[in-house]
C-alpha cells in the first residue's frame, strides 16, 4: 500500500465551536498522522483562489464568505491511502447523507458549514498542500 499525503481543513464552524481537538482525535484514530498544521484566517482573495474550481457553482460566493467568517486549521495528513481514507472519515458533503460516525455526520451544521475539507484526488492533494505549506513545514 502506498503512503500518501492529503490536505485537510477544519472549517470556521469547527473552530467557532471549539471542535478542533475532537476532529483531530478522529483523524488520528483512523491512523492518519498530522504532519503539518496551522491556524489561519483566510483573506477573501485566498479563499477565492483555493476554491477557484467551484467559481461557476451557484454557492461560490456564500462558500467564500463562510470560509472567511472565522479562523480555519489547515493540515497535511499522511498515511496509507490518505486521500480516500480522509474522505471516508469526513463523510458525504451533505451531513444528512453522511454515514454515521463520520466527522460530518457528527459535527456538520449544514451542507455548507460541514466542518471539514479534504482533497478529492492525489493530484489535487499535491496542489492544495503546496497552496498552504512549504516543504520545510511538513514534518513526518
Ligand atoms: P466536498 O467538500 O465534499 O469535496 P464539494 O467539493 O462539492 O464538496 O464542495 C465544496 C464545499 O462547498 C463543500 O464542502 C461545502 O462547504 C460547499 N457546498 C457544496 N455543495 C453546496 C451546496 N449545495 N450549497 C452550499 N454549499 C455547498
Ligand atoms: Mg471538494
Amino acid at each position: 500500500m502506498t503512503q500518501q499525503r492529503t490536505l485537510s481543513i477544519l472549517k470556521p464552524d469547527a473552530t467557532r465551536r471549539n471542535l478542533t481537538g475532537k476532529i483531530n482525535s478522529l483523524i488520528e484514530g483512523a491512523g492518519l498522522k498530522i504532519v503539518a498544521q496551522k491556524r489561519l484566517h483566510l483573506s477573501k482573495q485566498q479563499a477565492e483562489a483555493f476554491y477557484a474550481v467551484h467559481k461557476e457553482r451557484p454557492f461560490f460566493g456564500e462558500l467564500v464568505d463562510f470560509m472567511i467568517s472565522g479562523p480555519v486549521v489547515v493540515q497535511v495528513l499522511e498515511g496509507e491511502n490518505a486521500v480516500q481514507k480522509n474522505r471516508d472519515i469526513m463523510g458525504a458533503t451533505d451531513p444528512k447523507k453522511a454515514e454515521p460516525h463520520t466527522i460530518r455526520a457528527q459535527f456538520a451544521e449544514s451542507i455548507e458549514a460541514n466542518s471539514v475539507h479534504g482533497s478529492d484526488s492525489l493530484e489535487n492533494a499535491k496542489q492544495e498542500i503546496s497552496f498552504f505549506f512549504a516543504g520545510i513545514e511538513i514534518l513526518p
